[in-house]
């Protein structure tokens, strides 16, 4: 298989004593020790002494400092992000207009909460997801929003408005969804074994259902066919799990982000929608992960032609402050009574400074085109591969929001666990952050920031097929 970078000289990357290695000066990687450096295993070392073994990470990377799509380590190693804090930096790290709102915030307030008084800053933030917020209706429906800390303080707030607007206790979620690690989310989480062994008993009136994932799909079915027995399955439920007067949400994410980026098949959406429509039960679109561009549309439910009833919102809005957020008609919103959302920190000042100017970078820079650019650079690279190695046995995904499954062979499709692992090593060692997802942790997703230049994309792309091409051997 052919990288595109050949040429590059390349020392051990074990080895802690290699001599800063002699990159053209295009190139963005500077490895001047092996990954983890001699500074990073120290900090490694305390880190497992002090800190819950509970906490997994991903890479040995300890940083030091990051802009762009660079990140720069203990070490003085620097390294091609294209984890993007899990999604969360479509602007990239440190973007100067970000850094500079929000620096310019601290010399006049930290924190107020927004339970105690009111901030200009929280309700500009809303209004402008108000104003953003995905509407087929011919004429739009009024709109309300509320702030609060991480997608999962989100999403349970989605659940509180859906239970309060319709008075019912029943959520409907699906296989392979993630929303989050707080009870009620933990248990709207598919995916046991890694997220909620052992954490029991869960959150009652939770219905989980089967998810149309095409490449698992049965191998005499056709897609169409799949997707009509999963409708068919979903209907069913309705009556044979739950009644559709005992539902007050279904939420889904339009690509399962932890689950492996695996598309909702559009049909399957749009009929969920149907139901949720007919019923009088509250759509929730899940776009923690999705959101902010990241498929080639400010919100990836757009390219369904769905108008949620709420859309929930985090990751990419403040670019690493943390924020988060619930959208959605006002009349669901309202439904919560005075006192029923709340938090001391949910649209914290400085992180809500940062969301004004992320949001505008992400228009001014037309980031959601930019990621359907992406989106296509990165598939023909990934489908090269795929000519060469059948263990990458399925790229899906939609605009720049891509993966790769990578199995032991493509007909049984064993998933390669260890095989995954060892490449998010070998390319960390190379100087390329990466993460994984999937049900069976065998899916390698690009989440790089959507400023990304293609110099950079390209530089990043190739350290992935060198290490495709060593995790193999
Ligand atoms: N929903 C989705 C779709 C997510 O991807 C995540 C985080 N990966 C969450 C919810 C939870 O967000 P947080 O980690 O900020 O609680």
């Amino acid at each position: 298989m052919s990288t595109r970078s050949e040429s590059s000289t390349r020392t051990s990357p074990n080895d802690p004593c290699a001599p800063e290695k002699l990159l053209s000066p295009s190139r963005s990687i500077r490895l001047r020790t092996a990954i983890p450096g001699p500074r990073s295993l120290e900090i490694l070392a305390r880190r497992e002494a002090a800190v819950g073994r509970g906490l997994s990470r991903s890479t040995s990377v300890v940083a030091d400092h990051a802009h762009g799509v660079l990140v720069t380590d203990v070490d003085g190693n620097t390294l091609i992000d294209f984890a993007g804090g899990i999604g969360v930096l479509a602007t990239g790290h440190t973007p100067e207009s970000v850094v500079e709102a929000v620096q310019k915030q601290t010399e006049k307030l930290f924190h107020l909460c927004e339970v105690v008084g009111t901030t200009e800053l929280y309700v500009s933030v809303c209004e402008r997801l108000n104003g953003l917020m995905p509407d087929t209706n011919p004429v739009s429906i009024a709109k309300k929003s509320i702030l609060s800390n991480t997608g999962a303080e989100a999403v349970e707030n989605a659940v509180r408005a859906a239970r309060s607007f319709t008075k019912r206790p029943a959520v409907i979620c699906f296989e392979g969804a993630y929303h989050g690690r707080s009870l009620l989310t933990m248990t709207l989480t598919s995916k046991y074994d890694a997220y909620k062994r052992g954490f029991g008993p869960f959150a009652p009136d939770v219905y989980r259902l089967p998810f149309p994932d095409l490449y698992r799909r049965p191998a005499e079915l056709s897609e169409n066919a799949y997707i009509d027995q999963m409708i068919a399955a979903f209907d069913h439920a309705l009556v044979a799990q739950v009644e559709p007067s005992a539902v007050a949400a279904v939420i889904i994410e339009p690509v399962q982000g932890e689950g492996g980026f695996v598309p909702t098949p559009m049909r399957f959406m749009q009929h969920i929608a149907k139901r949720c429509q007919e019923n009088g039960i509250v759509l929730i679109i899940d776009e923690v992960q999705t959101g902010f561009g990241r498929t080639g549309t400010m919100f990836a439910i757009e390219q369904y032609g769905v108008t949620p009833d709420i859309l929930v919102t985090a990751k990419s809005i403040a670019a690493g402050l943390p924020l988060s957020a619930i959208t959605g008609r006002a009349d669901i919103i309202d439904a919560v009574h005075v006192g029923g959302f709340g938090g001391t920190y949910g649209g914290n000042p400085l992180a809500c400074a940062a969301a004004l100017e992320t949001i505008d970078l992400i228009e001014r820079n037309k980031l959601p085109q930019r990621a359907a650019q992406l989106g296509t650079l990165i598939r023909e690279r990934m489908a090269e591969w795929q000519a060469e190695l059948p263990m990458i046995g399925d790229i899906r995904g939609m605009g720049a929001m891509l993966a790769m499954e990578l199995v032991d062979d493509p007909i049984s499709k064993h998933p390669a666990k260890e095989m995954t692992a060892r490449l998010i090593t070998e390319a960390a060692q190379r100087g390329l952050i990466l993460i994984k997802a999937g049900l069976y942790s065998n899916c390698i997703r690009l989440l790089m920031p959507l400023m990304i230049p293609e110099e950079q994309l390209n530089e990043g792309l190739d350290v992935l097929g060198e290490a495709l091409l060593a995790s193999v051997n």
